[in-house]
């Protein structure tokens, strides 16, 4: 059945099929806004983990906590190259 439908991010129109949910929202995207939706989300989860890891003063983290500090900035610094909000999505 075709249904023609816009993605939300680009506004493009595909068929509905071809729409993907985005990992944030309940938007649908298309297949290339769904790609850097789907970056986007994967740098989060790995920042917030490392966010939260450090907050505890996780054991395995001991020794090199100021990689790990150097790590999570370049997460941030890529996800705001990404357009995502840090501080928004971090929290
Ligand atoms: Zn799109």
């Amino acid at each position: 059945m075709e249904m023609p439908t816009p993605c939300c991010n680009c506004k493009d129109v595909v068929e509905l099929s071809d729409l993907r949910e985005s990992n944030f929202t309940k938007d649908m995207l298309c297949i290339d806004c769904y790609k850097s939706d789907s970056e986007l989300f994967s740098l989060v989860d790995e920042a917030r983990d490392i966010n939260r890891d450090l907050e505890n003063y996780a054991e395995h983290m001991k020794g090199d906590r100021r990689g790990w500090k150097k790590r999570l900035k370049e997460l941030k610094k890529k996800i705001e190259d990404l357009g995502g909000d840090v501080d928004d999505l971090l929290l």
